[in-house]
């Protein structure tokens, strides 16, 4: 299967004009075909692609460009249309395919050739692209890199002008020590999560400090005027912030994606409502939904590539319903405690995760349609799971 690696390039000076160079004819290119194909009365993969020869002999500065690199740009051309038409048939507003402007142009791609990273074991290596050179590039720890073959690497250029390879690999596929343990994984607010052995992870104090700073930025930049300097100052500040958050989100989601595929076989998760996430103008939930989907994104590529199995269930009256007797419980978002008259008083994201966890293997609970509306036990039979700072 497929696994895409990150990893910071670090050009110099020439190298990186002549990424800029490539960026910006690959741009040139995208925008040309598009023009030759709106021209065009049929939709040709094949002659579009042929018209790149044409430009070739008409703008000799792109024969200084990886000829597969500008054969890309048709393939990226006809997947954006085919995207588009997607949309049109999910019933989505949608406009044609526009040219792009300089700064909406940031990537472009080898593929199948042209390139070869060399490995010498050490943290920095080279990775040589066809006709711009050998660059510096930070591989990182041995257990985080490709073993498989490389099939493509795509190069990229931030907002905050920093290179990155984006190298996709083929992983073979991975077996596993046999865990013998099953799992239901709650994500709520409280805690970041909460499973069904008891469990519960928060995420690290460094992250929710970078989040709330990423708020102030936002107010910041709200407060200034549209197309002025400080726009362009404080937008940039936004996008340092939001770097460094993600690199950050990474690496915890990383651990602890990593701690529940390696301590067990069966992974139960509550199925995020993801496609409202991009309309969601309400900061917080939005940064909680990114986190989130990075969260399963993550458990879901590493299931993947181990025998592990993983189930996503419907989230609907998990936390209402009680995982020890099927009794709704009635209970606002300020409860956190759910008490059942059946004796089962814990805290409600554990209950939660339980409930997961039988939906996922398909455990059936008997189906109370009574509501409790008052609590009926103290708070002696709390059972809460043991918190934990680290992963093992
Ligand atoms: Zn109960």
């Amino acid at each position: 299967m497929k696994t895409t690696f990150k990893f910071r390039l670090y050009p110099n000076r020439e190298q990186e004009r002549k990424l800029n160079f490539t960026l910006d004819k690959c741009r040139f290119t995208y925008n040309q075909l598009l023009d030759f194909l709106n021209k065009s009365k049929k939709i040709d993969k094949n002659k579009t692609q042929h018209h790149i020869l044409k430009l070739k002999e008409e703008y000799e500065d792109l024969n200084d460009v990886y000829s597969k690199v500008l054969q890309y740009e048709n393939y990226r051309l006809f997947s954006n249309l085919k995207g588009l038409s997607q949309s049109k048939k999910n019933g989505r507003k949608v406009g044609r395919l526009r040219f792009k402007g300089k700064g909406w142009f940031k990537t472009f791609t080898y593929n199948q050739s042209g390139f070869s990273i060399s490995d010498e074991g050490k943290r920095y290596t080279t990775l040589h692209l066809s006709k711009i050179g050998d660059i510096r590039m930070r591989i990182g720890k041995k257990q985080n890199r490709p073993k498989g073959e490389v099939k493509q690497i795509t190069i990229k250029r931030t907002r905050t002008n920093k290179w990155f390879a984006m190298v996709v690999s083929e992983e073979k596929f991975k077996r596993l020590k046999k865990a013998h343990r099953k799992v239901g994984i709650d994500l709520g607010l409280e805690h970041y999560v909460y499973d069904s052995d008891g469990n519960h992870f928060d995420s690290p104090k460094y992250l929710r400090e970078s989040e709330e700073r990423l708020k102030w930025y936002h107010k910041q930049l709200s407060r200034t005027k549209k197309g002025s300097k400080n726009r362009e100052k404080a937008k940039l500040r936004l996008s340092k912030v939001h770097e460094h958050i993600q690199n950050q989100r990474i690496d915890f989601c990383h651990k602890l994606s990593h701690y529940y595929v390696k301590n067990y076989d069966f992974i139960s998760l509550e199925k995020l409502q993801i496609p409202n996430m991009v309309q969601n103008h309400h900061l917080s939930k939005s940064i909680l939904d990114a986190s989130w989907s990075m969260f399963t994104n993550f458990i879901t590529y590493k299931v993947e590539r181990t025998d592990r199995k993983l189930k996503f269930v419907n989230p609907n009256y998990t936390s209402q319903m009680c995982s020890s007797c099927g009794r709704i419980v009635k209970k606002s978002l300020a409860t956190r405690k759910h008490k059942c008259k059946c004796g089962l008083n814990i805290h409600r994201d554990y209950n939660s995760a339980i409930n997961i966890l039988n939906r996922g293997i398909g455990k059936e609970l008997p189906k109370y349609m009574l509501v409790e509306t008052k609590p009926l036990f103290g708070d002696e039979q709390v059972m809460v799971g043991e918190t934990r700072s680290t992963f093992r």
